[in-house]
């Protein structure tokens, strides 16, 4: 090897391992607490703005377009009213988004979980359900659907049984059960290891009307 070839090796060797643990170092900085309150604040910014902020996409795009360290991970709903990159204010790169009618998980949603956790280094996981959920609402009308849908309605009449009976709007109460259950199914089933202790999962309830999030004591 010549000699400017291996200085040009010993430089790209320390530049790559500096960069690898520059990243480590930026994505064990967002603790679960810390991401919740980037959050909270974004949601705050989202719900008091008229229009949506102007945003830094291309720079942001850059800074990761080799590496990707976002620092939560929200499971939430398909509806197209709910998408968490506006709904909590963020950009390109921030959030580690999972979406199902219904935010519900199967294998495929927990797999994705495990691999935010144990590769991108994410410590906060959100279950974002929302007020009139469509998927929530099929469930309370029946427990049975054509094609796939069945699954959706099947995987939530857990919580439709759990509200019954309570005090309070039936599909409000089923919404909130629903996102608890499935944030209990994701404390249990999804495969974090060592990682599970530095892991926070909460649940959060999107208002379509004032475009606040509701953090429920669970
Ligand atoms: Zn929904």
């Amino acid at each position: 090897m010549k000699p400017h070839h291996f200085i040009t090796a010993i430089v790209a060797t320390v530049f790559t391992a500096g960069t690898i643990l520059f990243a480590a170092e930026h994505a064990a900085l967002v603790s679960p607490d810390d991401a919740l309150a980037k959050l909270q604040a974004g949601n705050k910014r989202f719900a008091t703005s008229k229009i949506t902020e102007g945003k830094p996409v291309a720079a942001r795009r850059a800074e990761t377009a080799q590496s990707q360290h976002p620092f939560a991970i929200i499971v939430g709903c398909a509806d197209s009213r709910t998408p968490p990159e506006l709904v909590f204010d963020q950009n390109v790169g921030d959030l580690f988004v999972v979406r199902t009618a219904g935010n519900l998980v199967g294998e495929h949603a927990l797999g994705s979980i495990e691999y935010a956790v144990e590769h991108l280094g994410t410590r906060l996981i959100v279950v974002l359900g929302h007020e009139r959920c469509g998927a929530v609402k099929a469930a309370l009308a029946t427990a049975t659907a054509p094609g796939h849908v069945n699954s959706l309605v099947r995987d939530i009449q857990p919580a439709v049984k759990a509200a019954k009976g309570k005090a309070g709007d039936p599909l409000d109460l089923t919404i909130q059960e629903n996102a608890t259950q499935v944030a209990a199914r994701i404390r249990s089933e999804a495969k974090l290891g060592k990682l599970a202790k530095n892991v926070r999962v909460v649940v959060g309830v999107y208002d379509l009307d004032t475009g606040k999030v509701e953090w429920p004591k669970e």
